[in-house]
């Protein structure tokens, strides 16, 4: 397996960054995950356009055009033998001697490329079965729109989903509203036949695959609404879903535990997931 980094690939097992990058110690990087289908980019102009909103709102460089981006993926996919998989990229500020504030010489950017294959078949079969989530309090800070590498409260949240048993944990604010999952953005479908999902601001990532459900849903003429939701609400929705890069739409069928309606996925949740990989 190979890795890219700074300019070069290496082994996987030898790629390596220095001690002193700022990603390293103070999370100073941001990073984005494609999904890989028959070797095409999912979402490619999305992830790249908040790629580079990630790095603006740091005031990180960037270190590469998209063009050379596209180029070393290409050729990452290719040493790796990966056509269904994912695509991993981490930009951080770069290795400065350790201090908080930025660098007083501007440092050169840290970029890290890897990918992995993933069973796309088995993550069928998850969504066809719907899994179970849980709630614990969301606990990040107020920029949870810059998809930095700060993911501490997501590990320990997804640690406590795994633990419970449960796939995806849902994160529930200060005023008892679910902001996202760990890794996900959290959807919920009212009695009235609506999509319900937070608006994005903030506290939640703007998902990619969030964004694409919007176009989704005008092909399939649903209406979505953009407000907060709590947990009570979900456990009474007629469904509840989750989409990721990498999960695309997965229904969700349990929250803390209570089955949600009938307890299987979702019609317009299956729906969706069809019409975002019939679209992509
Ligand atoms: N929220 C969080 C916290 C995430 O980490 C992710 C995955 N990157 C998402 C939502 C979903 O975003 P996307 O659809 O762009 O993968």
């Amino acid at each position: 397996r190979y890795a890219y980094v700074n300019g070069r690939f290496h082994r996987h097992s030898e790629a390596a960054i220095h001690i002193e990058d700022r990603g390293f110690q103070f999370a100073d990087a941001v990073y984005e995950v494609w999904s890989v289908r028959n070797g095409q980019l999912l979402d490619a102009d999305g992830h790249f356009q908040r790629l580079q909103r990630s790095l603006g709102e740091l005031r990180i460089p960037s270190p590469r055009t998209r063009a050379a981006l596209e180029q070393i993926i290409a050729e990452l996919l290719r040493r790796n033998r990966v056509r269904n998989g994912l695509v991993y990229l981490q930009v951080s500020r770069g290795q400065a001697r350790r201090d908080h504030a930025f660098p007083r010489t501007a440092t050169t950017p840290t970029i890290v490329l890897t990918c992995k294959r993933l069973d796309f078949a088995a993550a069928d079969a998850r969504a066809e079965a719907g899994i179970a989530v849980i709630t614990v309090p969301d606990q990040r800070w107020a920029r949870c729109d810059i998809k930095t590498v700060n993911l501490l409260p997501n590990v320990l949240a997804k640690q406590a989903a795994q633990e419970a048993g449960a796939t995806e944990a849902w994160l529930v604010d200060a005023d008892g509203h679910v902001t996202e999952g760990s890794s996900t953005n959290a959807w919920i479908v009212t009695k009235a036949g609506k999509l319900v999902t937070r608006p994005a601001d903030n506290h939640i990532l703007h998902g990619i695959t969030r964004a694409r459900i919007f176009q989704c849903s005008q092909l399939l003429d649903l209406e979505i609404e953009e407000r907060p939701f709590t947990p009570a609400e979900a456990c009474d929705a007629r469904e509840a879903f989750l989409t990721s890069a990498t999960s695309f739409v997965t229904p969700v069928v349990s929250i803390d535990h209570h089955t949600i309606a009938n307890g299987r996925p979702g019609s317009l949740a299956t729906a969706l997931r069809q019409a975002y990989l019939d679209q992509s």
